[in-house]
């Protein structure tokens, strides 16, 4: 495991909008301002300010503090282990998280040994219920994507996803713990290429259809279960110069127009900018104010969906 945090990632975690960060730690928000859970308080003192992303007690502290100093002191944590809860809570991957640098060595990734596991895909209730209660991902995505599911010796159940290329073949797989908050979050065999996700969508693609590009392999789920194709890059990152030379060459392969829904954050406009110049002709989708991604703003619309349909 790396020593130091990723600078993206550490932007990515303070750009966390700091009234969700304190629901997630039990405070009470109500017109941007809480109980104070720092000192005894009765008359809400502890308030937020929205356009700064932070917060300050008027009684107890002597300055604002953004999302990661309010875990830290909430939950009494470090650093480290507070930017963990954080992204966690948020399903952010943290750099740490993902597989091995290149530059490490590392065994090739020896597809035959995980071929098998997405023959007959497998879930458990545990990935049901993810997949499909929390996430609410059609059942067609999920047999597309050929998410699967084990139990590790300790019991701990574990989502299975593969990366396939162009053409099929499996390049890598991301294995994500199933138990809410256990670390490590994510586990990836050695060698695997867990670069651009759904390749595979390109051979489908009509001309003139729209693809659109997510961060993540949980953002492309949602985006697939809203009937649209998609294929996603690693999430919070900054886009690497592998990545970039793959989207180069899908762009220049397919000729295809891209589309994409930003992440409501600095760090998610700057990942469009970078994507844009790639590809020049990116189309840009706002997401609506008070949903961070794409998988926030689907669940809302399919909650709506089904409340209208009674
Ligand atoms: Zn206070």
């Amino acid at each position: 495991m790396k020593m130091t945090m990723d600078k993206y990632d550490i932007e990515k975690l303070r750009n966390l909008p700091i009234e969700g960060v304190a629901q997630r730690l039990g405070l009470r928000v109500e017109r941007h301002k809480s109980l104070c859970p720092f000192h005894e308080d009765s008359h809400p003192s502890l308030s937020f300010k929205v356009s700064k992303n932070t917060c300050r007690c008027f009684v107890c502290m002597t300055q604002s503090i953004g999302p990661i100093d309010l875990v830290m002191r909430h939950l009494g944590k470090d650093f480290k282990e507070a930017c963990r809860w954080l992204a966690d809570e948020h399903n952010i991957i943290l750099d740490e998280w993902k597989p091995a640098q290149t530059d490490e060595v590392q065994k090739p990734f020896d597809a035959t040994r995980f071929e098998r596991f997405f023959e007959r895909p497998w879930l458990l209730p545990e990935a049901r219920k993810f997949l499909f209660d929390e996430r609410r991902i059609d059942p067609r995505v999920v047999r597309w994507c050929r998410l699967t599911s084990w139990k590790d010796k300790q019991g701990v159940p574990w989502l299975q996803t593969p990366y396939y290329d162009c053409e099929g073949k499996l390049v890598g797989v991301q294995n994500r713990n199933l138990i809410r908050g256990a670390l490590p979050r994510f586990r990836f065999p050695s060698g695997s290429q867990c670069g651009i996700y759904n390749l595979p969508v390109l051979n489908l693609l009509k001309p003139g259809e729209q693809l659109f590009i997510t961060e993540g392999c949980s953002d492309c789920w949602a985006m697939l279960s809203a009937g649209h194709k998609a294929i996603a890059i690693p999430s919070a990152t900054l886009l690497t110069n592998d990545v970039r030379g793959k989207m180069e060459e899908v762009r220049c392969k397919f000729g295809i127009q891209f589309h994409m829904f930003p992440d409501n954050d600095t760090p998610g406009e700057r990942l469009f900018f970078q994507l844009q110049k790639v590809l020049p002709s990116l189309v840009h989708h706002q997401l609506p104010l008070g949903c961070k991604d794409f998988s926030e703003y689907y669940l809302q619309t399919i909650t709506k969906t089904k409340i209208q349909n009674g």
